[in-house]
């Protein structure tokens, strides 16, 4: 969602007239859009901030300094207050992005520091301005901001309560995205799956996928992140069903233990999400599995952690994205709980986690080896630009050569957003190699 605002801002920016600059001694303007999901994510702010200090101290340039993103949102007035000689111009809230050139144009004249976080219900956005970064893959906003208050989360404070953008708009900005070629839709939502129309009361989320299904030209479909909760028949029949819908779910998890996802808040027990991924599983049998986990939650006990790597075992996840607990501001867990696994502990069952995690998708990614997959080309290999590198439907990274005839015909980079079929001929745990078939 992150990459996403992004590229909104840098839309509205060259709609004003901006251009971007790979080298910050060249830019007028900085605009650092910022994450506070985890700690680590957050000091990469300051430490941009102090390379920004030292460059105008030693270049006597001084370029406006906007702050946006979900640090923005949480830190407001502070991140002004703290800064010497003014390093920081404008913080704009998550809900403000639109005002971003007005705010640098008033910035401009009067050089005054300015701080906008206020909450905003409206979610609609100007359609054809976002300046899209990826040539395949088009990010499609369809939820905004979260009401669930999961104990460990930042997001519904600095994305606000859940507000749904209209069906119309949704389908209007899939239309541009495909007309301007990109193949690929990603629905985005911090809860995805609990959509619902404000301008249709009959689509839900498997109709909204539904409808972008039909749309000519959409070659695949894929969404982040669902919960678990909402997760019904029909959303997993639609998987099943729906052609241009990838066999891939991301289905956060973050323990294993129900007594941790009863602390965390999350609404659902091991044994729920289990049966869960047993009916995704015998719905959709060729779908991949992937999750988000958090160990050293307060009060995370070793047993609870063995309980994560158990269900990890069983699951069989063919990737995972996996933090160390950090308390992050205004979270329940952070006012209510103490933050009691040492940070030692942390490390030592993040390690441990993931070099199960590694072993698995090894396994997994090997039973591969001697098939044939579909790819979606979305790049070509940076290293020597001699390999071609894409997704599969259910996400695994494949890279590959073009076949020679074929090579002669083409230029590399107009493989790009075409579909291979490519014949597997080794595989890692993050990744496969394979021959395109000449088919
Ligand atoms: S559902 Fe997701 S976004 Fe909402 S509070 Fe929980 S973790 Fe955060």
């Amino acid at each position: 969602m992150n990459v996403h605002d992004s590229e909104r801002m840098a839309g509205l920016l060259e709609q004003s007239g901006y251009e971007r600059t790979e080298n910050s001694q060249d830019a007028d303007i900085i605009v650092i859009n910022t994450c506070s999901v985890r700690d680590h994510a957050e000091s990469k702010l300051y430490t941009r901030l102090g390379e920004i200090r030292v460059m105008a101290h030693n270049t006597g340039h001084k370029p406006i300094v906007a702050i946006a993103g979900c640090v923005a949102q949480q830190e407001g007035t502070s991140l002004t207050a703290g800064t010497n000689g003014h390093v920081v111009d404008i913080v704009l809230g998550t809900q403000r992005q639109k005002l971003l050139p007005m705010m640098i144009q008033k910035n401009q004249l009067s050089r005054l520091q300015e701080v906008d976080i206020r909450p905003l219900d409206d979610v609609t956005f100007p359609l054809g301005i976002a300046k899209r970064s990826d040539p395949v893959k088009a990010y499609v906003n369809i939820i905004e901001g979260c009401n669930d208050h999961c104990a460990f989360c930042v997001v519904p404070n600095t994305r606000g309560h859940e507000r749904m953008r209209s069906k119309a708009d949704i389908l209007t900005e899939v239309k541009e995205a495909i007309d301007t070629g990109r193949r690929e839709i990603h629905l985005l939502g911090q809860i995805v799956n609990h959509y619902q129309a404000p301008d249709d009361q009959a689509c839900d989320f498997p109709e909204l996928l539904s409808l972008i299904n039909n749309i000519s030209g959409v070659e695949r479909i894929r969404f982040a992140s669902p919960h678990p909760r909402h997760t019904g028949k029909r959303l997993i029949q639609a998987i099943r069903d729906l052609p241009h819908l990838c066999k891939h779910l991301h289905l956060p998890v973050q323990s294993g233990s129900t007594q941790i996802l009863q602390a965390m808040r999350r609404r659902h027990s091991r044994e729920e999400y289990l049966q869960l991924i047993n009916l995704v599983r015998e719905t959709v049998p060729e779908i991949q599995i992937s999750t988000d986990i958090i160990v050293g939650f307060p009060g995370e006990s070793q047993k609870d952690f063995e309980s994560t790597l158990s269900l990890v075992k069983e699951v069989g996840y063919h990737s995972m994205f996996s933090f160390k607990y950090s308390p992050r501001p205004n979270t329940l867990a952070s006012k209510r709980m103490r933050d009691d696994v040492p940070e030692e502990e942390k490390t030592a069952r993040i390690v441990n986690l993931q070099s199960l995690q590694k072993e698995i998708q090894t396994k997994l990614n090997k039973k591969t080896v001697g098939k044939t997959v579909e790819v979606l080309i979305d790049t070509v290999s940076h290293k020597d630009k001699t390999e071609l590198c894409g997704r599969t439907s259910g996400n695994t990274v494949v890279s590959f050569p073009p076949l020679s005839a074929e090579k002669e015909k083409l230029p590399m980079n107009n493989w790009v957003g075409r579909l291979a079929k490519v014949n597997i001929k080794r595989a890692g745990p993050h990744s496969l190699w394979g021959e395109m078939s000449a088919d």
